[in-house]
């Protein structure tokens, strides 16, 4: 039988379409349909849609509007920033174990070099330093994990690669980080920032890269020149229309969300920690973004107990990626020096702006009783 409501607690997989970039994006669906490299009315004025949100994305981003390449998403934005980057200069790319797979799958496929983190999830600031060299010519650390929440010491990061790599830039992968941190002052020494609207309200499949001016890239894509010549393709001006529009929602209400949220998450931590024995929650929370939790029950399988939660229509994830049918071993807690056996008991619940007490009242009622029958039918 479906369960009577839905528990969304994955929103760092993707969140809901806020209602304003519903509102912003419709007209550009059936009243400014033109492509705006047009030279008619109509594509004027939607080009100077996409100049408005090109706007609010510097102001988000503390960048110049000229400094914002609109993109096809975080993916992307990371691919470009790496890979683009290794294309115009050569060299040599490094990024924390921690990254995303966008990030750690280019710079391993370009051979670079891999630094680790402690066993709260932050990266080693010295093995950083002796992973530094004037061959480097990009650095990759993100600003807010995807998995554990944490959040990294990007100005500190930013000192070791200023004082060790001559030759580097410095991308940031903000992704997690927009709907609860002030990414425009927290990487305003970064040389490169990503984000992807579906992460915060907007729409999937688009997103913003800040290029600072005089930082060289390759295109991925060679076409038509959009975007600096760095992103070539017909603007997808809905959606970049809905992710500013998602942005500016951010923007007015993040610090109020902030507190309301860490609020949620942190009851919710708390009443597993105190229902459920032998968890562990990873990282530290004090050093996490607001809406993340992620805990590793012993004895279970993080596939069986995402199965039962479902069935409660608690919706949420496990730390590990399924590819080919076969469940991955996090990357990110096998950094963190977890043992595979505790990290394939992982959850992570992820909060959102539409995130409400009656959520956390589901998942507390529904989560200790599943992970004690689990552990029941496993000794049983
Ligand atoms: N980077 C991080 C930290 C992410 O969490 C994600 C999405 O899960 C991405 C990049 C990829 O973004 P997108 O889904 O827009 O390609």
């Amino acid at each position: 039988m479906a369960p009577e409501r839905i528990a969304y607690l994955d929103n760092a997989a993707s969140t809901p379409l806020c209602t304003e970039a519903v509102e912003a994006m419709a007209p550009l669906h059936r009243e400014l349909y033109a492509n705006p490299t047009g030279a008619h009315r109509m594509a004027r004025d939607t080009r100077r849609c996409i100049d408005d949100a090109r706007d609010v994305m510097a102001e988000a981003l503390g960048s110049a509007p000229g400094e914002i390449v609109f993109t096809g998403g975080g993916t992307e934005g990371d691919n470009l920033a790496v890979v683009g980057r290794h294309m115009q200069v050569g060299g040599v790319t490094v990024c924390s174990a921690i990254e995303h797979h966008a990030v750690l799958e280019p710079v391993e496929h370009l051979g670079g070099r891999v630094v680790s983190v402690d066993a709260t999830g932050v990266i080693d600031l010295d093995a950083l330093a002796a992973a530094l060299d004037d061959s480097v010519t990009v650095v990759s650390v993100m600003l807010a994990n995807n998995e554990t929440g944490m959040v990294q010491p990007l100005g500190q990061v930013a000192e070791v690669v200023r004082s060790s790599a001559s030759s580097a830039v410095l991308h940031t992968d903000a992704v997690q980080a927009f709907p609860w941190l002030d990414v425009a002052s927290l990487a305003a020494d970064a040389d490169l920032i990503s984000v992807s609207a579906h992460k915060f309200g907007g729409p999937k499949g688009v997103g913003a890269l800040v290029v600072r001016d005089g930082v060289e890239l390759s295109p991925l894509m060679l076409g038509g020149g959009q975007e600096r010549g760095l992103r070539s393709g017909t603007h997808n001006a809905a959606g970049i229309a809905g992710m500013a529009a998602a942005t500016e929602v951010v923007l007015k209400s993040r610090s109020e969300q902030v507190v309301r949220l860490a609020g949620l998450r942190d009851r919710l931590v708390d009443g597993i920690l105190a229902a459920v024995p032998d968890t562990v929650e990873t990282g530290a929370r004090s050093g996490k973004v607001a809406g993340s939790a992620h805990l590793c029950f012993e004895g279970i399988e993080s596939e069986a107990l995402l199965f039962l939660l479902e069935d409660a229509g608690v919706y949420a994830s496990a730390a590990s990626s399924c590819s080919s049918g076969a469940q991955d071993p996090s990357h990110v807690l096998a950094a963190m020096g977890y043992d595979r056996m505790l990290a394939g008991g992982s959850l992570r619940l992820s909060l959102g702006y539409e995130t409400a007490d009656v959520d956390i009242d589901q998942a507390l009622a529904v989560i200790p009783d599943a992970v004690a029958r689990l552990r029941d039918y496993e000794t049983g």
